[in-house]
Formats: structure tokens, C-alpha cells, sequence
């Protein structure tokens, strides 16, 4: 990658009053969390429309949760990579206000971000489809599958295909986007609805698109401003290190 095109993105950030991040998948791959259409992974065994919907919740609990087992074992695991790391810096540079998230394995805040948005929940809850109460995933670690005092299997706060986002965060990342000055978007493949529609509304405001991703995606060739191919990590420590270095910084 040009250091041309790194030098852009870092005076862009520089320069924004208001930036936002938005998150994929992708950028947990590196911390051994596979994406959802890389070959060969768990997504090949647990087929997300066919595990991931929830009408496959609500029709067989027990079978989604042998899904919902592997990957929470696989996320407790996994600790934050450069990328996470780079983001949670330029929060603390005060370059970054607030990162969207569409994944739920809360590395963004083991990296040390403040503000996050988890647009498709999280896992660190559970709640009963039945009677709506909710637990703490902890307390039930060792309940498989883990059950209301009702006896409903519970599911955990992740929005499943088929569910709605959680109203504050849509809220609040439509007011986000509509106001900033830059997106960063990083390893997301932009092909989930309503995830997909920030960068549109970034757009549509103003705001200039950096794009960091292994390939292009629907984006890159329509809202992207500034494309930056490659893993996540070595982008975002290269993206990082440019803005200190434009800002006078050790
Ligand atoms: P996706 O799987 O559709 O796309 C991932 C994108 O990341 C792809 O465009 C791929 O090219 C890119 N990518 C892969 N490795 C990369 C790397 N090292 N550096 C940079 N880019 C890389 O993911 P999505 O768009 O987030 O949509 C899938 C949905 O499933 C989302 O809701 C997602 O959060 C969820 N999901 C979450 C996790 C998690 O919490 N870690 C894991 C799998 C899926
Ligand atoms: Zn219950």
C-alpha cells in the first residue's frame, strides 16, 4: 500500500471534528475469530442461515447452541490486535469519537475503547424469549444449554438475522453519521442490512470514507474515498503511526 494514500487518510482524520469507526468481522480475524465467508471455518459447519436466523432459535434452542458454545469458547479466548488497539489510541488522541460495532466479542473494549456501539448486541447477556428476564452470560457458563428459573432455554443479546437492532444504537449511530466528518471503515463486507446503510448516511453528510479491507467491497467502488487494501493490523498500525508522525508526535 502507498504511503501516499496513508499520508491522505491520516490528514483526514487529523483534520475531522467528528469521526466514527465502523466495524466488521474482519477486523477480529486476526485475533483468530473468523469472519463469516472465509473457506474452510466454522461458518462452513454452522451455516449462518441456518443457524444464525431466529427462527432457527426459536425452532430447535438446543441445536443453535452448540454453534453459540463453540464461538463463545473461541471469543473468550481471543485477545484485541493492533487494530482494536489503534482505534482505542485514537480515541485516546482524540481523533475518533465513537466506534460502531457490529461484532459481539467485545475486543474493542478489551483493547481499552470508551465509546463503543454494539449494533448487533452482545453476548455478554442473556435474556428468555418467554418470560423477558436476563442474566448475566457468566453466571450461566456452566449451564449448557443455560435455562430461565421458567425453564425457557435462554438466548444471548446478539441480534440474530430476522431481529431487530437494538433501538438506542440505531438511534444513536443514525445521529452519529449523520453529523461526522469521517468513517472509518474497517473489515466489514458491507452486505449486512441496516449495518450497511452508515456509510451512506456518512456519505450523504459529508463525510469522507476511508475503507481498510483485505479486498473492495460494495462500497469501495461507491462511497470510498480512500481505499486502503490490506490486513487490518498492519493498516491501522501503519495509519496510527502516520498521524503522530504528521502531528509532531514521538
Ligand atoms: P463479513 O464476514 O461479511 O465480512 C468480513 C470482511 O472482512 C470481508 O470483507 C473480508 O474481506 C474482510 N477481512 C477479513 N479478514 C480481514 C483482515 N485481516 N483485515 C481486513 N479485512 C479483513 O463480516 P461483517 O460484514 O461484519 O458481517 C457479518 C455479520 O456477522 C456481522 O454482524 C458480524 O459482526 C457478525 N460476525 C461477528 C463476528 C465477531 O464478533 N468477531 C464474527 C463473525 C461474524
Ligand atoms: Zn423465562
Amino acid at each position: 500500500m502507498d504511503q501516499k494514500e496513508i499520508k491522505k487518510a491520516a490528514r483526514i482524520l487529523i483534520d475531522s471534528k467528528l469521526t466514527l469507526a465502523l466495524t466488521g468481522a474482519g477486523i477480529s480475524v486476526e485475533s483468530g475469530i473468523p469472519d463469516f465467508r472465509s473457506p474452510g471455518g466454522l461458518w462452513e459447519r454452522y451455516n449462518p442461515a441456518e443457524y444464525g436466523t431466529i427462527w432457527a432459535f426459536r425452532h430447535d434452542a438446543a441445536k443453535v447452541w452448540k454453534m453459540i458454545r463453540e464461538t463463545s469458547e473461541l471469543v473468550e479466548r481471543a485477545q484485541p490486535n493492533p487494530a482494536h488497539l489503534g482505534l482505542a489510541q485514537l480515541q485516546r488522541l482524540g481523533l475518533l469519537h465513537t466506534i460502531i460495532t457490529q461484532n459481539i466479542d467485545s475486543l474493542h473494549q478489551k483493547a481499552g475503547a470508551t465509546r463503543v456501539i454494539e449494533y448487533h448486541g452482545s453476548s455478554r447477556t442473556l435474556s428468555c424469549l418467554a418470560c423477558g428476564a436476563r442474566y448475566n452470560a457468566e453466571a450461566k457458563k456452566d449451564e449448557f444449554p443455560p435455562r430461565c428459573a421458567c425453564a425457557e432455554i435462554l438466548k444471548p443479546d446478539v441480534v440474530f438475522f430476522g431481529e431487530a437492532i437494538p433501538l438506542e444504537a440505531l438511534r444513536e449511530s443514525q445521529l452519529l453519521a449523520s453529523s461526522c466528518n469521517a468513517l472509518l471503515v474497517i473489515g466489514t463486507s458491507a452486505e449486512v442490512a441496516p449495518a450497511n446503510t452508515i456509510p451512506r448516511t456518512a456519505k450523504l453528510a459529508g463525510a469522507r470514507i476511508i475503507e481498510i479491507n483485505l479486498k473492495p467491497t460494495l462500497l469501495t467502488s461507491s462511497f470510498t474515498d480512500i481505499f486502503l487494501q490490506g490486513k487490518a493490523s498492519s493498516m491501522m498500525i501503519r495509519l496510527v503511526e502516520e498521524v503522530q508522525s504528521l502531528r509532531g508526535e514521538p
